[in-house]
């Protein structure tokens, strides 16, 4: 059986355009928890060795590759250390959703400044939570987003349970999104989701097939982003054609109903790009 079997529609039409011209497809993973195993410590993350090979054999069949994550690009690029491939010559990365980005090609990281309601909510954020009365959840402070991180506290849920409507108030106060996630609150600027930061890499790539992986509410704009991306018709010319995967051990995920493919964890996805490239050289 093939990893590519349950693909259908117009998901398996993009399967069959991407392997017909690789050149003009772009493939763009989410990085934790789709390439990069989820782990206690945002610090101690890494991407997949296999994953990473997997996206530089798509990259060396001629397909441009693109990281696009909630973090901020310098950490992404520094626990990935995807400098260090020389088959990822041409990869970018995205970070925060999309506002910065690092050319593999040049070396160059793109960091515009830092929106001061973000800075607002961070400053106002420790008082925060100690009057929900967990002073002490790991806040990481990433300059245009700040996540408030539940996983290490004694009793997660509980935690989330107390912090969640008063950063919602927070954030609406101040004009700012929220993206809750799994045991994270995450707070950012509006206006820059990874559907738009997809989109944009599409058209700066003049693809016609695109790909992307992820596992988490944050990914599902880029799932959107790909369905309606090969739904529209320009100049009577048929849209973009793609496929969105969903990395998720359990079923009930809201990223499984609105992917294509689905499949259960990291190692699943370095086999999905592994499969990908060799279909390719069939
Ligand atoms: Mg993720």
């Amino acid at each position: 059986m093939s990893l590519f079997d349950d693909l259908a529609g117009p998901a398996r039409e993009a399967l069959d355009r991407f392997l017909a011209d690789p050149s003009r497809a772009l493939v763009a993973t989410d990085f934790d928890g789709t390439i990069s195993p989820l782990v206690d410590d945002p610090e101690a993350a890494g991407a997949d060795p296999r994953a990473v090979a997997g996206l530089a054999a798509l990259a060396e069949a001629g397909a441009h590759v693109a990281i696009i994550t909630g973090r901020p690009v310098h950490t992404a690029v520094r626990l990935g250390r995807f400098g260090e491939h020389p088959a990822l010559k041409r990869l970018v990365v995205l970070g925060q959703y999309g506002v910065e980005r690092w050319d593999a090609a040049t070396g160059q990281f793109d960091l515009p400044e830092d929106p001061p309601a973000v800075r607002e909510f961070a400053v106002k954020l420790p008082q925060l939570l100690a009057d929900a009365g967990w002073p002490d959840l790991h806040v990481e402070d990433k300059g245009r987003a700040v996540g408030v991180h539940t996983r290490r506290a004694s009793d997660p849920a509980a935690a989330m349970e107390a912090i969640r409507g008063p950063v919602a108030e927070l954030a609406e106060l101040l004009g700012l999104r929220l993206e809750p996630g799994h045991n994270i609150l995450e707070v950012r600027a509006r206006g820059v989701d990874k559907g738009d930061a997809l989109r944009a890499l599409v058209a700066e790539n003049a693809a016609e097939t695109v790909v992307f992986c992820g596992d988490d509410l944050g990914d599902l704009p880029a799932f959107e982003a790909v369905r309606s991306l090969r739904s529209a018709e320009t100049g009577g010319e048929p849209g973009v054609a793609g496929f969105s995967v969903a990395v998720a051990a359990d079923a009930d995920h809201p990223v499984v109903e609105k992917a294509d493919l689905v499949v259960p964890d990291v190692p699943a996805v370095a086999d999905l790009f592994t499969a990908l490239a060799a279909k390719v050289s069939e």
